[in-house]
């Protein structure tokens, strides 16, 4: 896994800023080569049940292999995408091919797509899940979207119609990264997401003992809870984040702790095993 989330930083020094943009245009250059290539992969990070630590579905993360730059950080080259609107043809690759994946895993197993502010904006939004469902034979209620909060900064009709339409295919949508964004609460009330995923950042400082962190988890679980919405505890990395998360009423846990993100052959060899995810990859 020598590519995988690793060290590998790429900027030992702290670049000018004619130095960054140059690197930016660099990297844009490349991205746009990226797809026609074929540089992109999906890995994929087990989500466990809380209470018995199976697995109930995977998270789809790309990861990109770039001849010129090596393995880029999606933290890097996403908001590139974006910035460019390449995040547009690429996040409908990562869709057909989770779709594609996901169908030969277990019926009971989903997938989870991350799509960004951009992607869901485009008119014919829905059109690409569809016809990635339809191309892969992958039945609806086995794919869920997620939306971070940021979404929220854009056209609220826009983004509620999007998400609607994905609701009514029959998928599901989760808000990840809770509580690190924009956070007015009334998008809570409107739209019935089916999980809020809580943020590495609180795991992380609850963990360490931030009081904090520890009242924003309990608020958010009671929150979730009362709207009947499930609850996801991200970047649980030992059994002892594992077990508060768990004692904090999160329904479903995800981290280094059950498995990092995997190609997806290894998701295939954690099926072989019974779906039982830590007593192997850790
Ligand atoms: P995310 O959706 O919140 O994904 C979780 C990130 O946390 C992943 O980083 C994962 O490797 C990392 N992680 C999971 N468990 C742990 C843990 O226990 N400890 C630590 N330290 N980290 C953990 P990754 O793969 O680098 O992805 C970063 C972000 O890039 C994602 O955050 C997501 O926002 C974005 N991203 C990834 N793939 C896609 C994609 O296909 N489309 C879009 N639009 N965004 C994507
Ligand atoms: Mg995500
Ligand atoms: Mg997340
Ligand atoms: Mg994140």
């Amino acid at each position: 896994r020598a590519k995988d989330e690793g060290g590998g930083e790429h900027c030992q020094y702290e670049p000018t800023l004619h130095a960054h943009a140059e690197e930016r245009r660099k990297l844009e250059f490349s991205l746009r080569r990226a797809l026609e290539r074929d540089e992109f992969e999906l890995h994929y990070q087990p989500v466990v049940d809380a209470n018995d630590e199976t697995v109930v579905s995977f998270e789809a993360l790309v990861r990109w292999n770039s001849p010129e730059h090596g393995y880029v950080r999606p933290d890097k080259f996403i908001s590139l995408a974006e910035d460019t609107r390449l995040i547009v043809p690429i996040g409908e690759w990562v869709l057909a091919t989770a779709c594609a994946e996901a169908v030969n895993w277990p019926p009971h197993v989903r997938v989870a797509v991350n799509v960004s502010g951009e992607q869901l904006i485009e008119p014919n939004f829905a059109t690409t899940v569809v016809q990635a469902l339809s191309d892969s034979g992958l039945p609806a209620n086995r794919l869920e979207v997620e939306v971070t909060e940021s979404i929220f900064l854009r056209d609220a009709n826009v983004v509620r119609s999007a998400l609607e339409q994905v609701m009514a295919l029959g998928c599901t949508v989760a808000l990840d990264d809770f509580g690190t964004g924009y956070s007015s609460l009334g998008y809570l009330r409107k739209l019935s997401f089916s999980t809020i995923k809580v943020d590495r950042s609180f795991v992380q400082g609850a963990a360490q003992g931030s009081a904090e962190s520890l009242a924003i988890i309990r608020a958010v679980v009671a929150m979730a809870d009362s709207l009947e919405m499930s609850t996801t505890a991200e970047g649980v990395e030992n059994a002892e984040e594992a077990e508060m998360v768990r004692g904090l009423g999160c329904k479903k846990i995800q981290g280094y702790y059950f498995g990092r993100p995997m190609p997806v052959d290894e998701v295939q060899q954690v099926f072989a095993r019974k779906g039982e995810v830590r007593a192997r990859i850790a």
